[in-house]
């Protein structure tokens, strides 16, 4: 029952459920409130009423025990005008003796016959008379003719008027509290819903014309405005981000689209003589191929550098900088017989926490750049140390080096210093983007200093604790 209840909430609007929850609660404050102060009165003008009875009794007994002699059934016959005056509205104060015969009469109000019940103890009670209740209460009275008993019925008619009012006064007032409480739930869950609607008419428009769609700012400082703030963050970051990958495809399509325009060039030419003409077909062939060799590096690299975006960072794989570097070197020797490659690694260098797939990548990339642009001089120096918590590792050439307006830049995607130059060398701009991403990841640093006609020195920094 419970369950199926909640489920149906569940399913409500939040302006319906806040103007529920909020009357719902005040609701059963307010109940509750009532209860308790209904309860505390109804009990307190019990008493009064009890307190007002026996105050009575008391003086009518002190009365007519005050006399020095006791009282004869005249006296008491002829007290009528002092129980007048002792009388209250709605009661009945009589005197009867033992045998039940009533001696002196008084009442206020309208009473039904009642029957005469001789005490010999003093004893206040609460009856009901037809439905109705009252309050009764008797004392033995000893006179020198006669032994009767005083007493007097007091009906509760002012404690439930009293009483009916206040039932009364409380259900108005509970009412309109609770119409009052609805009303201020709903304009309040208007008022607090309305950045979320607002939210949700934003994305709305995000989703039909696009990034550019804010949220307003709100000029109160509270979570709604936090939670817009941070929406629009987000929205900002998006933007910037589909910018971003927007630049790389128009970027990428261009870079493949020199290739293929030469490929389709040469098989048009091909198409049209090379089929007789030996020489355009040997010369077609060779520049077709070498394209297909570019295109196929600019694929793979730009396979790298997505990969490098979020490369697979492994926690337990450590690598050995010195020996990656040794095998390195090894290798790019029997490639490049004609250059010079000095390596000089520290001998205690610690084995750090990055994939050795990632390490040669990154080297490779450097080494092939420096080999690249350093046409003249044929050396080429890698230095590996350790410097606090730290392995740093340099790679420099004295090649043609980069000029100043360029350093810069070279990091970003298929930014090349001479677009010609980097087209005849092969290179397609994106080595030194794919391994500065890399080294990020892994909470390393990588600066070039370049001085054209003196040479490159390209710094790495990674932490050992990474
Ligand atoms: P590419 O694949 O074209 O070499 P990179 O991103 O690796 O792309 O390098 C970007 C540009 O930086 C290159 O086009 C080149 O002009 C310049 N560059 C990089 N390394 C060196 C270096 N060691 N000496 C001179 N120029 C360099």
């Amino acid at each position: 029952m419970i369950k199926k209840i909640s489920g149906q909430f569940n399913r409500l609007r939040w302006q319906t459920k806040l103007v529920v929850s909020c009357s719902a609660a005040l609701f059963l404050t307010f109940f509750l409130f009532s209860f308790l102060e209904y309860h505390i009165v109804s009990k307190w003008m019990m008493n009064r009423e009890e307190i007002a009875i026996n105050r009575t009794m008391s003086d009518i007994t002190t009365f007519y025990n005050a006399k020095s002699n006791k009282p004869n059934r005249a006296d008491i016959k002829n007290s009528q005008t002092f129980l007048r005056k002792m009388n209250d509205k709605d009661q009945l104060i009589r005197v009867y003796d033992h045998e039940g015969h009533i001696l002196v009469s008084d009442k206020n109000g309208v009473f039904p016959v009642l029957e005469a019940a001789p005490i010999r103890k003093k004893v206040t009670q609460r009856v009901s008379i037809e439905g109705d209740e009252a309050f009764v209460a008797r004392a033995p009275l000893k006179g020198n003719d006669f032994t009767g008993t005083v007493e007097i019925v007091r009906q509760l008619n002012n404690y439930r008027r009293m009483m009916g009012y206040l039932f009364w006064v409380m259900t108005i007032f509970g009412i309109a509290a609770i119409i009052l409480s609805a009303i201020s739930g709903y304009l309040l869950a208007k008022q607090l819903l309305k950045p979320v609607r607002d939210l949700a008419k934003a994305m709305k428009l995000i989703k039909e014309s696009g990034f550019q769609e804010r949220m307003n700012g709100y000029k109160q400082k509270d979570e709604l405005t936090a939670l817009t703030n941070v929406f629009n963050e987000m929205m900002d970051e998006i933007e910037k981000s589909f910018l971003l990958q927007k630049q790389f495809v128009e970027d990428a399509s261009h870079e493949l689209r020199t290739p293929v325009s030469i490929l389709e060039g040469h098989l048009s030419l091909l198409n049209r003589w090379g089929k007789k003409d030996p020489a355009i077909l040997d010369e077609s062939l060779e520049a077709s191929l070498q394209e297909v060799t570019r295109l196929k590096k600019l694929i793979n690299d730009l396979l790298h550098i997505t990969r490098a975006e979020h490369p697979r960072l492994s926690n337990d794989e450590k690598t050995d900088i010195s020996a990656t570097l040794h095998q390195l070197v090894k290798n790019l020797e029997i490639i490049h017989p004609t250059y010079n490659l000095f390596l000089e690694v520290d001998k205690k260098l610690p084995k750090i926490a990055i994939s050795r797939q990632h390490m040669e990548q990154i080297m490779i990339i450097l080494l092939d750049n420096a080999i690249q642009y350093s046409s003249n001089s044929k050396s080429i120096w890698i230095t590996a140390e350790l410097e606090e918590e730290a392995i740093i590792i340099h790679v420099v050439d004295r090649g043609i080096g980069i000029p100043s307006e360029h350093l810069a830049k070279v990091f970003n995607r298929f930014y090349r210093v001479d677009k010609a130059r980097g087209r005849e060398n092969g290179g397609t701009g994106l080595g030194l983007s794919i391994a500065h991403r890399l080294i990020k990841k892994y909470n390393g640093t990588i600066s070039i200093q370049s001085q054209v006609g003196v040479g490159t020195k390209v710094k790495i920094v990674l932490p050992c604790t990474i």
